[in-house]
């Protein structure tokens, strides 16, 4: 069972991963998403600003909403220099040092895939004053074999154009240990997939909105809209979060461990500023784990946030839990993860949909006191 949810869960990952879908920009990852998920739903749409929302339903009243982002950080091209070089912006959160010399897959406004690379100075010719220097984005460019800005835009890549990453999702040494760029959030897309999986011949109390948002990477826009719309009782977001389980990392600063079982969430953002999580809901998922015997880890992170922040705060208010998997490396093009973790986080997920019913939700998140 388990051998085959990894197996799963692995081609899955590979086939979201591997695909261009920055911010704003998740078309080829919306389509594999629609046809991997609609076998489970009731109802599937895409709403406008596109996030794919499938629904089972339900037969007790009550509505739960999953999500997990699609999108991921990206470039857009923002100028091309009369030598055919193309210059940039950032979508979402870089971390500038590790840009240069990495490989992109370049997506123009038409759809169209090419590869570039970008430049990096050979160390012959560097100064000792810039060896010791990050270059900071604008200083960077990508290179695609052009020579005139006139055979760059013939190519169809122009302004707006957009990169990320060229990787492809492999396994480590350790083969259930993978690595890839984009399981910020691909990985909880996966979870969220196969969670729909383990739910489509299980009668659940609450109808169940499996969502997976745009625009995550540039400040959660998908999901406050989808929560909006659905009005759920309560949302869960599933997202990676940070596993700083590596060599040069203080015991107290490694946040999550990789293969020790997916984190329930308390707290994140810079001293809470991004979601501080409903305590029933933290209840109802450690429960569950304990009952279903999955591995779990509590995690209080001290930056970054997910789109339970956007969720919670979505209407009048809507109480929001969040199941992470413990990811290495985040935002680069060597993020690593364990499948075990990626697997567990699917099971959790399910199990804590089963549980919920309308009566646990009244006595739980509102409550009328006269
Ligand atoms: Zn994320």
């Amino acid at each position: 069972m388990t051998a085959e949810l990894k197996e799963i869960s692995f081609s899955l990952l590979k086939k979201l991963c591997e695909k261009v879908g920055p911010s704003g920009f998740e078309d080829e990852v919306r389509n594999i998403v629609v046809n991997e998920i609609e076998q489970y739903v009731d109802k599937l749409w895409i709403d406008a600003m596109g996030n794919v929302i499938g629904l089972k339903k339900g037969e007790g009243g009550g509505k739960v909403m999953i999500a997990a982002h699609m999108d991921e950080i990206g470039l857009m091209i923002n100028a091309i220099t009369s030598d055919g070089f193309l210059r940039f912006v950032p979508i979402g959160g870089w971390n500038e040092r590790i840009v240069p010399g990495q490989r992109v897959l370049i997506r123009t406004l038409d759809g169209k895939i090419f590869r570039g690379v970008i430049g990096v100075k050979p160390p012959h010719i560097m100064k000792p004053e810039e060896a010791q220097k990050v270059l900071a984005l604008s200083e960077l460019f990508i290179d695609v074999g052009a020579s005139s800005k006139d055979e760059v835009e013939k190519m169809g890549v122009t302004i707006g154009s957009v990169a990320v990453f060229d990787r492809t999702v492999e396994r480590l040494a350790n083969p259930d240990v993978v690595t890839g760029k984009s399981f910020d959030d691909r990985a909880g897309v996966v979870a969220m997939i196969l969670a729909a999986r383990m739910l489509a011949n299980v009668k659940t109390d609450v109808d169940v909105y499996f969502v997976a948002t745009v625009q995550e990477e540039v400040g959660l826009k998908g999901a406050r809209a989808a929560a909006f719309s659905i009005a759920p009782d309560f949302g869960i977001a599933i997202d990676v979060t940070i596993a700083a389980d590596v060599p040069g990392v203080a015991e107290h600063e490694r946040f999550t461990y990789l293969g020790k079982g997916p984190a329930i969430k308390i707290m994140d953002g810079r001293a809470g500023s991004g979601v501080i999580v409903s305590p029933a809901v933290v209840k109802l998922i450690t429960e569950v784990a304990k009952e279903e015997g999955i591995p779990y880890q509590i995690e209080v992170l001290s930056g970054g946030t997910t789109d339970a922040s956007a969720m919670q705060i979505a209407r009048e208010g809507i109480p929001v839990g969040v199941i992470s998997v413990p990811t290495r490396y985040i935002h680069s093009a060597v993020e690593v993860l364990h499948l075990d973790d990626l697997v567990n986080t699917a099971r959790l997920t399910a199990a804590t949909v089963k549980k919920v019913n309308r009566k646990w939700i009244e006595e739980n998140l509102r409550r009328i006191v006269k």
